[in-house]
């Protein structure tokens, strides 16, 4: 029998639980339905490294924002599970991704409005909605929010070889890999790279026997977290960054890089005192190698393991390194979602292929189609580099519930943050305007 919802959300991560947290008061007048294809809430669950630390504070959770009494805090997590005060006495300013990811599996999993075990295979238009496809059966519903999240990205040249012994970072603790004794190549600069790079110095797969670092960026990049780069994460930025121009926005993009891909100051510490330690008092015999500016550009097996091509970014000198085992630390990469591909020819695409997102989420549909399709996490060429981060996930699921209801169900009003953008994205457009007429 076909159920129909007035929202239906397609994946539970942490963006659309956001939605579903803040919808779930709101039940009897906006009916909602979440669906998840995991048996159960789990984030990332391949790099959900033993204390991993959280990149955003536990005050930007699912919903306090938004609304801070809801019951689906953070702080009241800490209540209800009865380590409110053990909490408050550990002194540090993070908490673990494993704790956070407790914490949002708690929501999951007493939410009224989620469902597990159910992927959605496809998705077409129904009415003036939609209809969405799963194993179980058929729903319908009037909007729709896609939050399917990101796939692994893999270097082209390591794609042949990707198995048992080359593997993207996503699935390292889900593998849980011997490498007792084993020469590993990490991939990847980034903060993943760093907290793989750690894992492994510590042993936690084996005492390894030799690990070499390879990374494209010039140096070990910390992340900029100082409170002026703090105000690109909030929602005055976001939405004075929606209304630029493409070319702007990409230079915008390139110049905040470390404002989100970046390694912590706590893990550069954690990791040069290991480094230090091991080199220059224990003197250990050399088992380990950063390897700075250096872009994988080539990879092959031989009967022993992989060699793989480096190219110095300084230089264009090309090195060889071998591994028995590839840990690929290279991000994630956006393409549509297979269970889209029913709907793509409704979509207004790009010439990359990315969806145009509105102000307020919507997807930009072809002429012909008025159906109200809502998506988060599709690039950073929309809001910028707060897409993919935790920081607004309620203020943009609240944006959403907003423009679905028609009314103001949640107060998204803001402060503006110490910065005053409005100055600098209005002269952008003279600039635009300039061009346009040849000035
Ligand atoms: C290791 C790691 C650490 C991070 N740490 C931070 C941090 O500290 N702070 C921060 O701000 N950001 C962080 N991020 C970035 C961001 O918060 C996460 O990537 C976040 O998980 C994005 O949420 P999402 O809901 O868009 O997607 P996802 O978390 O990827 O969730 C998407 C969900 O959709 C489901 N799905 C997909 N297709 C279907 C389908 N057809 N049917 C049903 N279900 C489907 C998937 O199973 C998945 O559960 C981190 C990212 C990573 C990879």
């Amino acid at each position: 029998m076909t159920r129909h919802y007035s929202v239906l959300g397609v994946g539970l991560g942490p963006f659309n639980l956001s939605a579903a947290a803040l919808l779930a008061p709101h039940t009897q007048t906006i009916s909602s339905l979440f669906v998840e294809q995991k048996p159960r809430f789990a984030w990332h669950p391949g790099l959900l490294l033993d204390d991993a630390k959280m990149q955003t504070s536990y005050l930007k959770d699912m919903v306090t924002a938004v609304d801070p009494t809801s019951p689906y805090t953070f702080i009241n997590y800490l209540v209800k599970t009865k380590k409110f005060y053990p909490f408050t006495a550990r002194g540090e300013q993070t908490v673990s991704r494993l704790e956070f990811s407790d914490y949002m599996a708690w929501v999951a999993h007493q939410l009224p409005n989620t469902q597990f075990d159910t992927p959605v295979v496809n998705i077409t238009p129904h009415g003036s909605g939609f209809a969405v496809n799963t194993p179980h059966g058929q729903l319908t519903c009037d909007h729709l929010i896609l939050g399917t999240g990101t796939q692994p990205f893999m270097p082209e040249c390591a794609e042949p070889f990707v198995g048992e012994q080359v593997f993207h970072a996503s699935e390292l603790a889900l593998r849980q890999p011997d490498l007792r004794g084993k020469n590993v190549v990490i991939v990847g600069g980034g903060q993943t790279g760093a907290d793989v790079f750690q894992h492994l110095f510590d042993g936690e797969f084996g005492k390894v026997a030799h690990i070499d670092w390879i990374s494209r960026r010039p140096n070990l990049q910390g992340l900029d977290e100082n409170p002026f780069t703090d105000q690109y994460f909030m929602p005055d930025y976001a939405e004075q960054f929606h209304g630029l121009d493409p070319k702007v926005k990409h230079t915008q993009l390139a110049q905040q890089k470390l404002a989100s891909d970046g390694i912590t100051e706590n893990c550069l510490q954690g990791l040069y005192q290991r480094l230090y330690h091991d080199k220059y008092v224990r003197r250990s015999p050399s088992w380990w190698r950063l390897l700075p500016g250096q872009t994988l550009t080539g990879m092959q097996s031989h009967p022993s393991g992989y060699q793989l091509t480096t190219t110095a970014t300084l230089t264009g000198d090309s090195a060889t390194v071998d591994a028995d085992v590839v840990i690929l630390c290279t991000g994630f990469s956006r393409a549509l979602p297979q269970c889209l591909d029913t709907l793509r020819d409704c979509l207004e695409l790009d010439d990359k292929d990315r969806p145009n997102v509105n102000a307020h989420y919507r997807v930009k549909m072809r002429e012909g189609y008025a159906q109200a399709l809502y998506m988060m996490n599709v690039g950073t060429h929309c809001h910028g580099i707060i897409e993919p981060q935790l920081s607004l996930a309620a203020w943009r699921a609240a944006t959403i519930i907003n423009a679905i209801s028609g009314t103001p169900l949640y107060d998204i009003a803001h402060h503006h943050g110490l910065l005053d953008w409005t100055l600098a994205a209005s002269t952008s457009s003279t600039a635009k305007m300039q061009k346009v007429a040849g000035w």
